[in-house]
């Protein structure tokens, strides 16, 4: 496109609340160049959303919130769910059939949106529109198709971990270890139970659709930016044959207090009380404990947190998911009765639900950062400067672990292999020393996430590497059919 001519983005995430935050993110990037947005949720995702969908009003940017409705019934499941993050424990089965119904209900959207891209092309004939899509849609290719417009992949991974992912898929039987090959530096991971999206052979069919739709697309958006990973996003690009644009880290579009503390969600806690808790604390001394939005744990995996954090030393933010009411009230129960919150509570803040996870990790007494390593979470940790401890729980945050620990050396290991879905059965031992090792003596390691810190921030401002991409992506004369 020209300098000056505005084009129509419809911005189609998946509805788990690791693909919806980064896509909105990206949603104000496109509004902050000028570009007309289309966001397309869900009634449920929507009122989760209201606190960002009334920030972003009053900013005055151009980003509509497109509510379809979820054939939640016509899939047969109950009603309201409408993102990952509800969808009950399985009580035996971990691939549980709701899942299915979940992705068969999110390809249903497919009319809706066709029909809504119809209205927007009548009622605008001059301006162009593009699709925007998460790599967990591929569904929206046959939309993209009939309609004859410009489709791009958006991907909340990095490129290191999307190269695991093809490789694995072509070495199903590699042994214990894994050596990742073809690379400068020889990086040897454990080989976990789980490394790959849709590992599992009912899930075969999704890995195919993804490749089918990432095949027939304009480009891939990545959220990771250049300096972070040059060899790896060039030889992904090698291999896939894509033009793949680096156009994050996202969630550093989020520069007023109000907005880091309204990502995807209102916490119940208030921004003024965790605030006061991080001001009132030592520069880099607090760990911040969070397994992002999927992950649940049973009550003794969260007894043995509980004991952990304390037996560390340190001041800390845990945030516990509860999913479920019963293990809400048992784990009350023991946080009541063990006395942990009441023995702590001059050097903790429990969380529980939803927390504004940037606002933390961008306080200066913000030191380490426990993660299950999610693609956002590690490239938020890597954005704000703050040395991880990782615990990878399943699909590619193994792989983005090892890119923390093995190759960007900015965050230690926990040592695990086990899978946790939406529910562990073993039983994982925090190990202190650990915490305490990257808090205390983590000093080469907070140099490297310091500098990536301020290579992100450049990438992502005016001039920097990431910026000029979004720019000359929306130059590209593919946008302009
Ligand atoms: N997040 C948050 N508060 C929470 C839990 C998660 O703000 O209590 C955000 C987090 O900042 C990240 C996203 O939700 O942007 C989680 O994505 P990630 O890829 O790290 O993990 P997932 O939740 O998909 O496993």
């Amino acid at each position: 496109m020209m300098a000056g001519d505005v084009a129509h983005f419809v911005l189609v995430p998946f509805m788990a609340q690791g693909h919806i935050i980064p896509m909105v993110d990206f949603g104000r990037v496109l509004a902050e160049h000028g570009m007309q947005v289309s966001l397309i949720t869900t009634p449920f995702n929507l009122c989760r959303l209201q606190a960002t969908v009334d920030r972003i009003d009053r900013s005055g940017l151009l980003i509509d919130f497109v509510s379809l409705c979820f054939p939640t019934e016509e899939v047969g499941l109950p009603e309201g769910y409408e993102n990952v993050d509800v969808i009950p424990s399985p009580k035996t089965d971990v691939k549980s059939d709701l899942f299915h119904k979940f992705f068969k209900g999110a390809a249903m959207l497919a009319e809706p949106l066709e029909a809504y891209i119809q209205q927007m092309q009548h009622k605008n004939l001059k301006i162009p529109i593009i699709m925007v899509t998460d790599f967990c849609n591929p569904w929206t290719r046959k939309v993209s198709e009939k309609l004859d417009l410009p489709r791009l992949v958006f991907y909340s991974v990095c490129c290191y971990t999307l190269i695991f992912d093809k490789i694995f898929e072509r070495n199903s039987e590699v042994g214990d270890v894994f050596v990742v090959p073809d690379l400068e530096q020889r990086i040897e991971v454990p080989r976990p139970t789980e490394y790959i999206f849709f590992s599992t052979p009912e899930f075969e069919y999704m890995r195919l659709e993804i490749k089918n739709s990432d095949q027939s697309a304009d480009g891939l958006l990545i959220n990771t930016f250049y300096e972070l990973e040059p060899m790896f996003i060039e030889r992904y690009s090698k291999m896939t044959g894509k033009k793949i644009w680096p156009v994050g880290p996202v969630s550093l579009c989020n520069k007023e207090i109000a907005d880091k503390a309204m990502r995807g969600a209102r916490s119940l806690v208030g921004d003024d009380k965790i605030l006061d808790f991080l001001d009132s604390m030592a520069p880099k001394s607090v760990v911040y404990f969070s397994l992002g939005s999927i992950t649940r744990l049973s009550v003794i995996q969260l007894k043995e947190i509980g004991k952990g954090l304390e037996a560390a030393r340190h001041p800390f933010i845990w945030v516990i998911r509860y999913g479920e009411k019963s293990l809400e009230d048992e784990i009350e129960k023991w946080l009541r009765e063990d006395g942990l919150e009441e023995r702590t509570k001059m050097r903790s803040l429990i969380i529980r639900g939803w927390a504004p996870q940037i606002l933390i990790l961008s306080h200066a007494s913000t030191g380490a950062f426990f993660t299950h390593c999610g693609w956002n979470s590690s490239l938020e940790g890597i954005s704000f400067g703050v040395p991880m401890i990782t615990w990878p729980c399943f699909a590619d945050q193994f792989a983005n672990a090892s890119f923390i620990t093995e190759v960007a050396k900015i965050g230690v290991g926990i040592g695990v292999t086990e899978t946790v879905f939406l529910q562990n059965y073993t039983v994982t031992p925090i190990p202190t020393p650990i915490l305490v090792k990257v808090i205390d003596n983590g000093e080469e390691m907070r140099k490297r996430v310091l500098d990536l810190s301020e290579a992100a921030k450049t990438s992502f401002e005016i001039g920097g590497s990431s910026h000029k991409n979004i720019s000359l992506f929306l130059q590209k004369p593919i946008l302009r059919k």
